[in-house]
């Protein structure tokens, strides 16, 4: 397959920041493996959804999706699904959606050049037996599990069936990193590099530990190396990701590594923050319990890393957090709140917050409007809780209907909407440093985002044109609840 530019693909990408840089690790492979990127499955060969399960209404995207697989599988295209459903469902979704031919979780990305090169090979040898086998060309069909136990069988399956099967499911098993030189990143002024890959948290409610497998972390040389590199290519923000980057720990400080080398998150942060040419470090996602005083000294002390912090919550009552398993208390969660208020900067604070939690009384509601209060976030990304498969809070008894949960969706997010209007009219008179994102043509401005993660539209004068990439001040004459209107300072 090498080689083949002939060979084109179709990428389509749900859910979270991981799943897109992953998917842009993804394409990176491909490209390198002889594909060619083409923007519609109708011009594509082979078809991949990299795919989320966070939610159901996620997980169905996907199926959905798939729907329409049988009449673009007679036209010979082959169809992977990828991430989280992928890992979480396994050789089902073949039952599911039989014209699959590859499904493949994260945690086995690194194979994907071998899986990908058997998918070929597997192809052809399952066309030559449907030519051999002539009246039976729907019928052959070739099973191969990469990775963990290599090619398994060959055989005939009813007409409704892929021809080939590839499996890809490495579950809590594996130790690495999906790391490659290839990553096809689609901004080129702003990036993600991932330090820390899985989770071991296991909070009640979530699939992701079992999706993503277990926590391992990159070597700070590594992710330093990629982080230089990014600033020679002109990249000026870099984000840190990873489902709790406060709990990276340094693989240099294990047995066998450099002990001299170890770093610390903060030490991390700030190192991407020190190195020449990078202007913006953001990270995310925080987890309060692993979130440390020195992640606030380092953003004291390096100007670079943004004032930002994204803090997921959950719930404000400490009742319902221990039914998460989230391993923290209100108080110890606004001691950390606490923290980055007293920081030399102002710091904005985002949230995530789960209504409808099983059990979740009126009263534990109230408390999650009473910290809204409280802490005043600048966003709030808040879910209705959603039944997931294999984790403990699924026979928890008590559930929320959802048309409560839905009330009670509304109501949080009406009471934020009221402590955005007000808390963003403080921006009013203030200057910003933006950095351009793009032009908005029909409403005349261009689109600019601030250290600390808003989003500013400004005009400019006649004499002046911002250039995307580029940073510039900008006055702030509005402001809307989830955004910031201005005037670029010349
Ligand atoms: N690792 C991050 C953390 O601990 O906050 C977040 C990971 S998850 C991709 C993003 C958010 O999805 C979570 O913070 C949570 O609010 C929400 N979420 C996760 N599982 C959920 C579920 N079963 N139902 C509803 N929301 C859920
Ligand atoms: Fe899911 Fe909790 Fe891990 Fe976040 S910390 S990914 S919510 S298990």
């Amino acid at each position: 397959m090498s080689g083949d530019s002939s060979k084109t693909f179709y990428l389509e990408t749900f859910g979270c920041q991981m799943n897109v840089h992953d998917s842009e690790k993804v394409v990176g492979t491909l490209l390198q493996e002889g594909y060619r990127q083409v923007e519609t499955v109708e011009e594509a060969d082979l078809v991949l959804y990299n795919t989320c399960s966070i939610r159901d209404k996620a997980e169905q995207k996907v199926f959905n999706r798939l729907s329409d697989y049988k009449k673009y599988k007679k036209q010979g295209k082959t169809f992977g699904v990828l991430g989280c459903v992928a890992q979480q469902e396994g050789e089902k979704i073949f039952e599911r959606a039989p014209y699959v031919s590859l499904v493949a979780g994260s945690a086995s990305y690194r194979k994907l050049p071998e899986m990908l090169r058997q998918l070929e090979e597997a192809e052809s040898a399952a066309r030559e037996t449907a030519g051999e086998n002539a009246g039976l060309r729907d019928d052959a069909s070739v099973v191969v599990t990469a990775g963990k136990s290599g090619v398994k069988s060959g055989s005939r399956k009813p007409e409704a069936e892929s021809l080939v099967r590839i499996t890809g499911l490495d579950d809590r098993e594996t130790e690495d990193c999906f790391e490659t030189e290839f990553t096809a990143r689609t901004n080129p002024h702003r990036g993600y590099i991932t330090i820390i890959e899985g989770c071991d948290k296991f909070c009640s409610y979530c699939v992701v530990p079992y999706t993503r497998g277990k926590e391992r972390s990159r070597t700070s040389d590594s992710v330093l190396a990629e982080a230089r590199q990014m600033a020679d290519l002109g990249y000026t923000e870099i984000q840190l990701l990873g489902q709790n980057v406060n709990s990276y720990k340094d693989p240099a400080g294990k047995p066998g590594g450099d002990f001299r080398k170890t770093k610390t998150f903060a030490e991390l942060l700030a190192a991407v923050g020190e190195i020449p040419g990078i202007r913006r470090v953001r990270f995310t996602t925080s987890h309060p319990r692993d979130f440390g005083h020195d992640i606030i000294d380092a953003i004291d002390a390096v100007p670079t890393l943004c004032d930002h912090v994204h803090l997921p919550v959950q719930s404000g009552s400490t009742r319902l957090l221990d039914a998460m398993q989230r391993l923290y208390t209100r108080d110890q969660y606004l001691e950390r709140i606490a923290w980055m208020k007293s920081a030399k900067r102002p710091i904005s604070i985002t949230t995530d917050v789960i209504v409808g939690f099983p059990g979740e009384t009126e009263a534990d509601f109230n408390e999650t409007l009473g910290l809204l209060d409280e802490v005043s976030y600048d966003a709030v990304f808040s879910f209705k809780y959603s039944p997931r498969p294999n984790t403990p809070s699924l026979s928890l008894e008590d559930a929320i209907p959802d048309e409560e949960k839905a009330r009670r969706l509304d109501v949080l997010m009406t009471r934020q909407r009221e402590i955005q209007t007000a808390s963003y009219k403080r921006y009013i008179g203030t200057t910003c440093e933006v950095m351009v994102e793009g032009r908005n043509e029909a409403r005349g401005q261009w689109i600019g985002r601030t250290s600390h993660n808003k989003t500013l539209n400004f005009t400019v004068p006649a004499i002046a044109t911002p250039r995307v990439g580029n940073y510039v001040s900008v006055i702030v004459t509005s402001s809307f609840p989830n955004s910031l209107v201005g005037e670029l300072v010349v």
